[in-house]
């Protein structure tokens, strides 16, 4: 059974992102490493979305290679896609389907309505995954946490 380790101290961090950016969606990589079927989050780029829409996101090609090759200098890779729904429940839409598809790493979703996190993974159907602290869990005792912003990463 896949899942993921995403503590609560991490959350906030999205959960403020997701805030700083409302009404528009807003958008992060997760970066960590995968260990018995576990999607372990250690470190968030929130980066911006280029559409600044309220419905949708895209991560501009340039942050993507600048996360993928810092993620790379610390042997860690990507594990994850983050972003919020402003005016939905956090299940994956029609568009997030067709990225995972591009993607298939574990997509977390924030809803601002529900007020909540969901994770999810596609196989043949989009499937959710349950999301564990770190400190519940004997799989990993990482309790470090960075946060790159990306934001001054493009000046
Ligand atoms: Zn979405």
């Amino acid at each position: 059974m896949k899942c993921v380790i995403l503590d609560n101290k991490h959350k906030q961090i999205l959960y403020n992102h997701a805030y700083d950016q409302y009404p528009n969606e807003s958008c992060a990589l997760l970066v960590g490493h995968i260990q018995n079927n576990c999607y372990i989050v250690n470190t968030a780029y929130l980066t911006q979305n280029q559409d600044f829409s309220t419905t949708r996101f895209s991560i501009s090609a340039d942050d993507l290679i600048k996360c993928y090759s810092l993620a790379n200098k610390k042997q860690l890779e990507v594990v994850g896609i983050f972003h919020s729904h402003t005016q939905s429940s956090s299940y994956p839409s029609q568009t997030d389907k067709k990225f995972m598809e591009l993607n298939p790493i574990c997509w977390i979703i924030f809803s601002y309505t529900k007020n909540d996190f969901k994770a999810f993974v596609l196989n043949t159907n989009i499937e959710e995954i349950p999301i564990y602290e770190n400190e519940q869990t004997s799989i990993c005792n990482e309790t470090q946490f960075d946060i790159i912003n990306m934001f001054s990463y493009s000046k």
